[in-house]
């Protein structure tokens, strides 16, 4: 059951080439994971440590855990991902339990980056939500902190985390040693939205009328993920009309059908 809870790619197929509209962030991944990984005797030549771990905040659905992963890739190492939701758990220890499990699976495995997606479901301020005042979670929340806080920033595993809910988080999972180095990961701007276009479109069949820079400038407000689904529901509708290519017209009706389907979602939030 506990392995369950971890997901372990060995070479996860993501590269920094697959993401679009977000160069400064991978920049930034770059410097606080992968040289550490690369090349350790630069930070003990300088006499400095890296970052201890990287926490990346933003939107739904903008590159967080691809980024996570192209890191891993890039720098040959283990990636290991845990949900945060997979930490709250009914009984007593079982939390903390799978928070050492984790670091000793990533020091068997390492070099490794250790990912925890939804990191606010055990780290949410003690005052704000329900589930933080259950003694059980902030149990699980000490056991992460005193594994950061016991943990060799010039070793060989890098720790990162993501949020879509930074404003909720705890400030002492944020202090110095822990995830001291926040890169916010924002939905893209028109050039990024047209970028991350041509790499979902890279391998379609698409029409030579299709002006993706035209297509990005309706995107206005979608993300990564959105863009993503925009483009595999545009090949649908030119398999719909039993064409081989994909034309504008496409690319609009999939748009409609991202806005119906956006709509219909909030009409079953509010
Ligand atoms: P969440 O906060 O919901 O977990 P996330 O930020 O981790 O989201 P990802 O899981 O990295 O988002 O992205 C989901 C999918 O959306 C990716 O598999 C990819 O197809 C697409 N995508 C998202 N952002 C980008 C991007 N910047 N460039 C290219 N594709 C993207």
């Amino acid at each position: 059951a506990r392995a369950q809870a971890m997901e372990i790619q060995e070479s996860p197929d993501v590269e920094y080439a697959d993401i679009g509209g977000i160069d400064e962030q991978i920049r930034e991944v770059r410097e606080a994971v992968e040289d550490p990984l690369e090349n350790p005797e630069i930070f003990d030549a300088v006499g400095v440590d890296p970052p201890s771990g990287v926490l990346l905040h933003g939107p739904p659905g903008t590159g967080k855990t691809m980024l996570a992963k192209a890191v891993a890739n890039e720098s040959d190492a283990t990636f290991i991902k845990m949900a945060g939701s997979e930490l709250v758990r009914k009984f007593i220890g079982e939390g903390s339990r799978l928070v050492r499990d984790l670091f000793e699976l990533a020091a068997e495995r390492e070099p490794a980056v250790i990912f925890i997606d939804e990191i606010d479901a055990v780290a949410a301020k003690r005052t704000d939500s329900k589930t933080s005042g259950d003694a059980e979670v902030q149990r699980t929340m000490m056991q992460l902190l005193s594994e950061m806080d016991g943990f060799d920033e010039r070793g060989e595993i890098r720790i990162m985390a993501a949020t879509n809910r930074f404003d909720m988080l705890d400030e002492a999972i944020l202090r110095p040693g822990r995830f001291d180095r926040l890169i916010e990961v924002p939905k893209p701007g028109v050039e990024g939205r047209e970028r991350i276009l041509e790499i979902h479109t890279e391998d379609m069949n698409v029409d030579d009328d299709v002006d993706l820079s035209a297509v990005a400038a309706d995107l206005e407000d979608k993300s990564g993920a959105d863009i993503a689904s925009l483009a595999t529901e545009a090949g649908m509708f030119a398999i719909r009309d039993d064409r081989t290519a994909v034309r504008r017209g496409d690319f609009e009706d999939a748009l409609e059908k991202l806005e119906d389907a956006d709509e219909v979602a909030d009409r079953n939030v509010h």
